[in-house]
């Protein structure tokens, strides 16, 4: 379970009950607890980049959710459900280091009852159906659960909407309260997992691959959808060999009776921005992530920017081992897509 250093809470998040709850409960743990008059968060002003990663990655604020329109969230969702802001995790290529790079801390909203009644309104536009929210768009939600029971909340409520569908994808274990929800099967969990030596070199502050792996074996025996996020997948000395016991280990530890649902497969290949290299080493300096131009492709994306990725030959290799190694997985399995 995550223990901030610091504690932030918005003067209006005091209005509602969890934030008044929370309050309390932070203080109750001796951690320092200041209140922000605004939402305005100055407390990384005037510091460098590492610094404010340091200090961030340590520090949860507490808010209330005031954008309350749902950005689209294109290919794995219609929207994004915007539960927590940031994660506590430290991934090197991380999106969110780019993406909120002047805020790496962590933010959770009290307002949560008005974020869900705000997807019921996207729900009964009848747009999509079933319309699908992506719960870990900007965050990795899991390990600020005890805290905010958000998902809990989301889950037990997608479980009454015959029309919609909630999912999200984390690298964290604290499972246990999601186990006996009423989640109605309409809840889809994913697992982002890679090799030891890609954990080890590059996902500090993350659990292990096979908590990771038995913390989905949970929440399949608990019904749920589940798919593995393999990303990202990194060419390295020995990655054949890597990929393959990483199968094997689901092979090993997940039930082996009748499951469900099929167990869905995502896999993505590394990519860089320009942009994303650039703050990467400015967090990392000795950073040891692959990210030399010269031995990628330069491809441009749907979304209008171009990114470095593995050459066609290697790419072509990454599908041919997953599908491979897949074959030999002793369940139904869906494989989604290996880019
Ligand atoms: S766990 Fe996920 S969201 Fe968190 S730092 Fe790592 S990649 Fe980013």
């Amino acid at each position: 379970m995550f223990k901030p250093k610091h504690v932030y809470i918005e003067k209006e998040a005091l209005d509602y009950t969890l934030g008044k709850e929370l309050k309390k409960q932070f203080e109750d743990m001796q951690i320092p607890v200041d209140i922000l008059e605004s939402n305005r968060v100055n407390f990384l002003r005037g510091k460098s980049v590492q610094e404010k990663y340091e200090i961030g990655k340590r520090v949860l604020v507490i808010g209330v959710r005031r954008t309350l329109e749902f950005q689209s969230c294109k290919p794995s969702a219609h929207y994004q459900l915007p539960l927590v802001t940031g994660c506590i995790g430290k991934c090197e290529y991380c999106y969110l280091n780019t993406n909120l790079k002047d805020k790496p801390f962590t933010r959770i909203y009290v307002n949560i009852d008005d974020i869900l009644k705000k997807a019921k309104r996207y729900i009964q536009t009848g747009k999509f159906r079933p319309t699908i929210f992506e719960g870990s768009a900007t965050s990795d939600p899991i390990p600020v659960e005890p805290y905010t029971h958000a998902l809990a909340k989301s889950i037990e409520y997608f479980g009454k909407q015959p029309d919609a569908r909630l999912r999200f994808v984390t690298k964290f274990t604290d499972v246990d309260d999601l186990l006996y929800l009423k989640h109605n099967e309409k809840t889809e969990i994913r697992f982002s997992i890679n090799t030891d030596t890609v954990i080890e070199s590059f996902e500090h502050g993350t659990p292990r691959v096979k908590q990771r792996i038995e913390a989905a074996r949970k929440v399949i025996k608990a019904g749920y959808p589940v798919g593995f996020l393999i990303a990202p997948v990194f060419i390295y000395p020995n990655w054949k060999e890597d990929y393959l016991m990483l199968i094997k280990m689901l092979k090993n530890y997940l039930p082996n009776e009748e499951l469900k649902h099929p167990i869905t497969f995502e896999i993505i290949s590394h990519r860089f921005t320009p942009t994303a290299k650039n703050h990467i080493l400015q967090v990392f300096e000795e950073s040891k992530l692959p990210m030399d131009e010269s031995e990628r492709t330069y491809k441009y994306g749907q979304f209008g920017y171009g990114k470095y990725v593995y050459s066609k030959e290697v790419i072509a290799e990454i599908k041919e081992l997953f599908e491979f190694g897949l074959k030999h997985l002793p369940f139904p399995y869906e494989i989604k897509y290996i880019i």
